[in-house]
């Protein structure tokens, strides 16, 4: 019988995660990342606003998912890569460098982004501190301005109005409409939505970026490019989106003029067999789409197919970014689809069917019950 393959998955976040649990049966799989849990980079409104609700659906340690029993988890950070030998490296919290030979590698290390998604290693402990502090910031601000116009400066502007009524909140972007990338008409419902919960919507305002802009809540009043007189408020939330690829570890020809990882239609780096790069990390259309539209499907069958010799199958991307903006609410979960349509799941359904069905046993293949301990 021939010997199990063996993969190496670098960065076990959304989709890394995801891909680990598919390849889990086929092969000796090894995941590498800075913490020893799933902390998610989504829905930025609920984490900053109802942290508790957030952390059951987005921050779940690893040996929590039975998809992962049979795969070896390292927490470590990625240093390196040779390519000539198949061997990742990483160092660990304590200093000691670890050294993991492969078959195939999915690069999945993410992008850093804010203040909610650092690619450091972190305990548990240092994970809720965090959680917990930027909640506490915003919670006891009377007004908060919020800084960007995607979807992370969107839903924290609509999750706080929602959690916090009282609360002045004010948004402000620099195009004419927010939500660039998505259908027009998901911006117009969106607005509606705001301008119902009393958010200030500021558009044309391009704000000049202060030292703390982009990785920690800040209080100084915030200055526009754009000409318009400085907007103040006890706290100011920056999402503006300046993403830096989590690439530091790999070699400089493997990336595009952005840092990004260059890949084929299959997902693959081009010129290296078994090398695979997927999520946010991966130029894999102009929108790095591959995490949200199965990206670790793909990647799981590509690297069985290309163990097998058979054909690897191709990454479509709809064009247009699309999924929920703002969350689980009281009233249900608001899907966008790429044509701007939406369509609502009751909230009985998300509890009942969606989160425990469809994403907790049908994605990732079944997730053990909170640990009373922590
Ligand atoms: C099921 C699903 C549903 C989604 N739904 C939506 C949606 O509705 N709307 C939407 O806009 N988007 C959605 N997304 C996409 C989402 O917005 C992001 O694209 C996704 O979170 C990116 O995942 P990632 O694994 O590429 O990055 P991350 O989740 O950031 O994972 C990167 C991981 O690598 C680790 N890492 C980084 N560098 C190192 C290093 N040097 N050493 C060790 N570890 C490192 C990080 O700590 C992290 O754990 C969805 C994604 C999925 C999978």
């Amino acid at each position: 019988m021939a010997a199990r393959k063996r993969v190496v998955v670098a960065g076990l976040g959304d989709v890394g995660l995801l891909t680990a649990i598919r390849l889990a049966k086929h092969a000796d799989v090894v995941g590498i990342s800075a913490k020893s849990a799933l902390v998610s980079g989504q829905e930025l409104g609920v984490r900053i606003s109802r942290p508790g609700d957030w952390a059951r659906d987005y921050w779940i340690p690893f040996d929590r998912f039975r998809g992962l029993d049979r795969v070896r988890t390292v927490q470590a950070t990625l240093t390196g890569v040779d390519l000539a030998s198949r061997t990742v490296f990483g160092r660990g919290g304590d200093g000691a460098t670890t050294a993991e030979e492969f078959d195939a590698l999915v690069i999945s290390t993410g992008v850093t982004n804010g203040f909610w998604r650092q690619p450091t290693m972190e305990s548990a402990d240092e994970i809720g501190a965090g959680l917990h502090a930027a909640h506490n910031r915003l919670a006891a601000a009377g007004s908060v301005i919020v800084v960007g116009g995607g979807a992370a400066a969107v839903s924290s502007a609509v999750n706080m109005a929602t959690t916090w009524p009282d609360k002045r909140i004010d948004l402000y972007f620099p195009g004419e409409a927010a939500l660039v990338g998505y259908h027009p008409r998901t911006w117009d419902r969106i607005r509606g939505r705001l301008t119902a919960l009393g958010v200030g919507v500021h558009p044309g305002h391009r704000a000049v970026l202060s030292n703390g802009a982009g990785h920690e809540i800040t209080s100084e009043p915030v200055s526009w490019t754009t000409g318009q007189p400085p907007a103040t408020a006890d706290a100011v939330l920056w999402a503006i989106g300046k993403v830096r690829p989590n690439t530091d570890w790999l070699p400089p020809e493997l990336l595009d003029e952005h840092g990004f990882v260059r890949v084929s239609p299959e997902l693959e780096v081009p010129g290296h067999r078994g090398v695979f790069a997927v999520g946010d990390v991966a130029a894999s259309d102009p929108l790095r789409s591959s995490a949200r539209n199965r990206g670790d499907s793909l990647v799981a069958h590509n690297i069985r197919a290309e163990f097998t010799g058979r054909r690897l199958r191709t990454y479509r991307t709809p064009g247009r970014r699309w999924g929920s903006l703002v969350g689980i609410q009281a009233d249900g979960l608001e899907v966008f689809l790429p044509t701007g349509h939406a369509f609502r799941l009751p909230a009985w359904s998300v509890q009942r069917v969606v989160m425990p069905g469809l994403v907790r046993w049908g994605m990732y293949r079944g997730v053990r019950a909170n640990d009373p301990l922590r």
